[in-house]
């Protein structure tokens, strides 16, 4: 193991996935921190806290899934057993195949040895109210995370455990000299000016939540979006991807493409009961970001968590936390010095 550098006092700025992760990795390597947390969450609230593996569009793996995954799962049991909550849902994706091509490129993608722990075998879906004329395959996974049970149960876990949380927008003249700065914003780094220079390209979207007695099912369902089965009847559709709308508001035409897609493969009653929107913090190389400032070493960054946060966040917040702590390299591919040339000094 690295020698470990003198360790400052730790500052979490943001209370999202980020900054949650981040926190646990903090606390398991004995390490104590802050939170400041304005409670404006813009997207990890909103995250139906799906974990998928496979790329649907073009039938392969997620970027780095046989790491990112099995270190996901881990995390997130020890983690149920500190808090003694089920965050975790452990089922299933069911993909419902729009057409004959997409049924058997399945089925010769599904046999490959590389993607066989993840793919089941062509299968007929028989579900009441939901037509799959060509079947559908399986998606082994972790489900899905909670991620709002995931956030509030860790902030009380960690103030029952003395942690100070400060309920504020961190003001960025009070860095200082003295304690490390760890952003975890989201979307929102896009308003500090120590690290606007990084290519964050927020991705808008909505989710709704519905109600029916109609149909039932315990696996997530995909056809072009996720029915999310959350008990008692109520189930989370979603998403969309909205490139032009940097504001976190739900609109009209968000829910109208939301039903438009359920309505092509499922014919049932239901009512709506909630419409949620968020903002993704996407960057433009589909990257995360993580690092240090260029030119201050007391600044760091955790971000740019894309549309998986949930499967990324745990394996990188300990690869952050290394370098934090033991001046540990970063992966080149999510280190933010490949955007250096975008930094302008203002010295
Ligand atoms: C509709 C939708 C569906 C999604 N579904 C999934 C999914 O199924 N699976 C998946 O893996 N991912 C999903 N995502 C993506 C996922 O939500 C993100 O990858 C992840 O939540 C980003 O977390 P974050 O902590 O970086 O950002 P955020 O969740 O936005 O958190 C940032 C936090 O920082 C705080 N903050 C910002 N600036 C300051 C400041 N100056 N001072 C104090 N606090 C500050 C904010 O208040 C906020 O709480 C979805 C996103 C959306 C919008």
């Amino acid at each position: 193991m690295n020698e470990q550098k003198e360790h400052k006092k730790v500052e979490i700025v943001g209370w999202g996935l980020a900054g949650a992760t981040l926190a646990w990795q903090f606390y398991f390597y004995k390490k104590d921190f802050v939170v400041h947390d304005s409670g404006e969450n813009f997207s990890s609230r909103t995250a139906a806290g799906l974990v998928n593996p496979i790329v649907f569009k073009r039938l392969t793996k997620s970027w780095k899934a046989d790491v990112l995954l099995p270190y996901a799962a881990q995390f997130y049991k020890k983690i149920e057993d500190e808090l003694g909550v089920s965050l975790v849902s452990n089922r299933s994706i069911l993909r419902i195949f729009a057409s004959v091509e997409e049924q058997n490129n399945w089925a010769s993608v599904s046999g490959d040895e590389r993607f066989e722990k993840y793919m089941e075998s062509v299968q007929d879906v028989e579900i009441d109210k939901i037509a799959a004329p060509f079947g559908g395959g399986k998606v082994n996974t972790i489900g899905n995370v909670d991620t709002n049970l995931f956030l509030d149960a860790s902030r009380a876990f960690f103030q029952e455990k003395g942690v100070h949380f400060f309920n504020d927008k961190f003001d960025y003249y009070n860095v200082n000299d003295t304690d490390s700065f760890i952003f975890c914003e989201g979307f929102e780094i896009k308003n500090n000016f120590f690290f606007n220079y990084l290519p964050m390209k927020p991705t808008h979207g909505e989710t709704l939540t519905i109600k029916t007695d109609q149909i039932k099912f315990e696996d997530i369902l995909n056809k072009n979006m996720f029915v999310l089965p959350l008990g008692n009847g109520y189930y989370k559709v979603g998403a969309t991807y909205n490139w032009e709308l940097e504001e976190s508001i739900t609109t009209p035409f968000g829910k109208k493409e939301l039903l438009e897609k359920l309505k092509v493969f499922a014919d049932f009653e239901f009512e709506v009961v909630n419409h949620e929107a968020g903002i993704r913090p996407t960057v433009s190389d589909r990257r995360p970001l993580l690092g240090v400032h260029p030119e201050n070493n007391n600044l760091h960054v955790f971000n740019g968590l894309g549309t998986k946060g949930v499967m990324i966040a745990p394996f990188f917040s300990e690869q952050l936390l290394r370098s934090v702590i033991f001046d540990e390299p970063i992966d080149k591919e999510v280190d933010i010095k490949r955007h250096e040339k975008k930094f302008i000094s203002v010295k």
